[in-house]
């Protein structure tokens, strides 16, 4: 007969299971009341003691599984502490994190994951107290402050995004952002094009207006999906003209004509395409530590291959960076935008997506020093 009816399973005694404490064997005597307990009955009472209600102590993961739904999605799993300071007490500490790596199975003394709990999304960090008593290595403060959670740039600025999430070297990113600028600028003197920035009027109006006023040869898209009222066009002059005034009859606010050298984002692109595609190609590419949103599908982007593909589809779809915040605002509720780089375009764009979205601006080196260690 069971003493405890089971409405949850119980936590399986993996490998995993090697971090609680709770001593192996058929039952175990309470250090505070002396109840002898059974292993499976202090197990489905999730490590407290029936009787006195003292806490056994547990590991991170095994407290991950009881708080989480179900699954969890670990951050920074690759984050392993070191040894900068070559410290030695009555051992050396590198020898220490070995141990601890070894019997824990973890990297850090810290786990942090994201899942649910009754079905609300959360963030947990738990502490592994068994990783050196809970010794706080170097990269315990890094995975409490946290990589971010995704990544997002708006064009060109992409590459920007896959350069912070450590896929792209700078240089690298600055001789493809090169090439991208010379492939874009010679498709603009084979077939001339503009753009022109639509505002006050919705994105479905934009993209009705620019339907109508496409015709075989002279073409008109919404290019740049900047904020629910403000559209960039991008076409054939004429027909970004057409598109303009029909926007206008529809009721939007301005139309401003973009001086550009071609118009980007748009079919006109096509040319350019191949040749990035190449450079792309042959580019150092590696793994990013977070996922980036990508501008052509407003989906985060976690393959290398997938980065390419859609780093070069870019030139000729639109930004859709509207969705690209909205998606960005699913992933992380509540979390907080930081827009790295002159200016505060982006944040305000985003007010008007994400209504109360916490923004943080960082504009200068000085700037970005700051925030980093504040
Ligand atoms: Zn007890």
């Amino acid at each position: 007969m069971a003493w405890f009816k089971k409405t949850r399973k119980p936590i399986a005694a993996g490998s995993k299971a090697k971090a609680s404490r709770v001593p192996e064997g058929l039952w175990v005597k309470c250090p505070d009341c002396s109840q002898v307990i059974y292993n499976k009955d202090l197990t489905a009472n999730l490590n407290v003691c029936p009787k006195c209600a003292h806490h056994f102590r547990i590991g991170a993961i095994e407290r991950l599984r009881m708080l989480f739904d179900g699954g969890w999605v670990e951050h920074d799993p690759g984050l392993v502490s070191t040894d900068p300071l070559h410290f030695v007490d009555t051992k050396p500490y590198k020898q220490r994190l070995r141990a601890s790596i070894e019997s824990t199975g973890l990297k850090d003394a810290l786990v942090v994951a994201s899942g649910r709990i009754e079905g609300v999304d959360a963030i947990v960090a738990a502490m592994e107290y068994s990783f050196i008593g809970g010794s706080m290595g170097v990269v315990v403060g890094e995975k409490i402050a946290g990589t971010p959670v995704a990544g997002a740039g708006h064009s060109l600025g992409e590459y920007s995004a896959y350069v912070t999430a450590g896929a792209l070297k700078p240089a690298d990113a600055a001789k493809l952002v090169r090439r991208r600028g010379e492939l874009m600028q010679k498709a603009g003197d084979e077939r001339r094009g503009t753009m022109a920035a639509v505002l006050g009027l919705p994105t479905k109006e934009v993209e009705a207006a620019c339907a109508e006023a496409s015709q075989q040869a002279s073409v008109a898209v919404a290019a740049n999906i900047n904020a629910p009222d403000q559209t960039v066009i991008s076409g054939d002059p004429e027909a970004v003209t057409r598109a303009g005034d029909a926007c206008k009859k529809r009721g939007a606010k301005r139309v401003i004509a973009l001086k550009v050298s071609g118009a980007f984002h748009s079919p006109l692109m096509e040319p350019a395409v191949a040749g990035l595609r190449e450079a792309l190609a042959a580019a150092e590419f590696g793994a990013a530590r977070f996922p980036v949103i990508a501008n052509a599908t407003a989906r985060p982007v976690d393959r290398r291959e997938q980065a390419l593909e859609l780093l070069a589809d870019q030139l000729t779809a639109p930004v859709r960076w509207v969705e690209c915040m909205r998606m960005a605002a699913e992933l992380a509720p509540g979390a907080t935008f930081v827009e790295i780089g002159p200016g505060t375009v982006l944040s305000g764009l985003l007010k008007r997506i994400v209504s109360g979205a916490t923004t943080v601006a960082l504009g200068t080196a000085d700037e970005v020093e700051r925030f980093l260690n504040g």
